[in-house]
């Protein structure tokens, strides 16, 4: 789960990193009070969105030489300007695609005087079952670019965690940074305020993009960006709090709350299948026979017809699916149930596409038998590739 930047520059700030004050608002009216309240001289006025190169990134609906999603603003006036600009138009960014995304919240934020830029990330690195910290001088830019180009400026290294955070770790990315006297002491703290969070909050990655040296010499946290591991929301209710549904794929959040596993993806064939393996051979199949999977769906072992029902809603529910492949091999997960359920969705919401549906194992012969009676114009397979290669074939001729 992502959040926005106010809300991760306002986690940070309860855990003693440097953040400059700032307002979030969903009203261009609300703009004026909210600059009025913080110090000035200068303003930033920042549109919130769930994707990284604002200030790079162009509105659509902007006119010609237009600024980006990250303004700077000389007054109150100028904030509420800006803010009125940016709300409620389309974002686009080199991360959100080029359908870009609506900006509903603005944040306002206290201005400051940078010296130089520079980029911290903490994640999990697999590999080594451990978090990694990352820090390189070429802040404020795509760090994948500064990766694939001058890998050389990139410290990494990781933490172990029985020893857990240390200051020479802190010293170690202060020196490769070229950071000076009290900065230095400043570093070792915020990276250890930075490891306690990630810790404490069940973080997958937090990337502070760019943390700053103002004018006055200090370090500041400019930018936050910070992603939780799902499996985790359980025990983090505050995190959870913080979810923002809108700006999420609808279909995925339906899924979610239904505990179906739904990503979605971009082609015509949509698919439910259980098992994860099953499901990602099936995504295999229709490539191989000449189509694009429209999602991932894993159903589960134990799925209702109820969740089977959720599950094919959610499918037709993609205006891209121009057919459907049903999967199932029926291990713990009963073939009359799937077929109940898909029975019962396509009465539900009608059928408009053609389905193929493959079954075996546990009842095989009950759910054919369900999907036979059921008057349905649903086309019989005998295997994967017999199914991959009919729907296929009824969706492109
Ligand atoms: P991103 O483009 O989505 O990563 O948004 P950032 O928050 O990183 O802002 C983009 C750029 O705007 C930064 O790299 C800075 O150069 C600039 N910027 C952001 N905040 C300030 C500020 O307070 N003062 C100044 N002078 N520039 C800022
Ligand atoms: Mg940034």
């Amino acid at each position: 789960m992502n959040i926005h930047e106010y809300q991760a520059k306002a986690l940070l700030r309860s855990y003693g990193a440097p953040v400059s004050d700032g307002r979030a608002v969903t009203r261009a009216e609300e703009a004026k009070t909210a600059a009025g309240e913080l110090d000035g001289p200068l303003w930033v006025v920042k549109a919130q969105i769930h994707a990284g190169g604002r200030g790079k990134g162009h509105f659509k609906e902007a006119d010609a030489g237009e600024k980006g999603g990250v303004r700077l603003a000389k007054s109150v006036e100028e904030a509420e300007t800006e803010a009125r600009k940016m709300l409620g138009r389309t974002l686009v960014t080199h991360q959100t695609g080029p359908e870009g995304k609506m900006v509903n919240r603005i944040y306002i934020e206290d201005g400051s005087d940078i010296e130089t830029e520079m980029y911290l990330a903490l994640l999990v690195d697999r590999a080594s079952s451990r978090i990694s910290i990352v820090s390189s001088t070429e802040g404020g830019m795509d760090i994948e670019e500064v990766a694939a180009s001058t890998p050389e400026r990139i410290l990494s290294f990781s933490i172990d965690p029985a020893a857990g955070y240390q200051p020479y770790h802190g010293r170690r990315v202060a020196f490769s940074l070229g950071l000076k006297g009290q900065q230095v002491k400043q570093m070792v703290a915020l990276l250890g305020n930075l490891y306690r969070a990630f810790i404490e909050r069940d973080m997958e990655m937090l990337e502070i993009n760019p943390l700053i040296v103002t004018d006055k010499g200090d370090l500041k946290v400019l930018d936050a960006k910070v992603g939780f591991d799902d499996n985790a929301l359980y025990r983090q209710h505050d995190v959870a709090a913080l979810r923002d549904e809108t700006e999420e794929d609808a279909k995925e959040l339906q899924a979610s709350k239904y505990d179906l596993n739904y990503i979605a993806l971009d082609g015509e064939i949509g698919c439910m299948v259980n098992g994860a393996g099953l499901a990602m051979a099936t995504m295999d199949i229709i490539k191989l026979k000449g189509a694009e999977p429209a999602n991932f769906l894993d159903v589960g072992g134990g799925a209702t017809k109820e969740k089977v029902t959720e599950a094919f809603k959610i499918i037709t529910s993609d205006k891209n699916v121009k057919g459907i492949l049903v999967n199932i091999f029926g291990g713990i997960m009963r073939c009359d149930v799937i077929a109940e359920g898909v029975v019962a969705a396509v009465k539900e919401v009608g059928l408009q596409v053609p389905l193929v549906v493959r079954l075996e194992g546990t009842n095989v012969e009950k759910g054919k038998e369900i999907i036979n009676t059921s008057g349905l114009d649903v086309i019989a397979a005998d295997d994967l590739s017999d199914a991959a290669e009919k729907i296929v074939k009824a969706v492109k001729g």
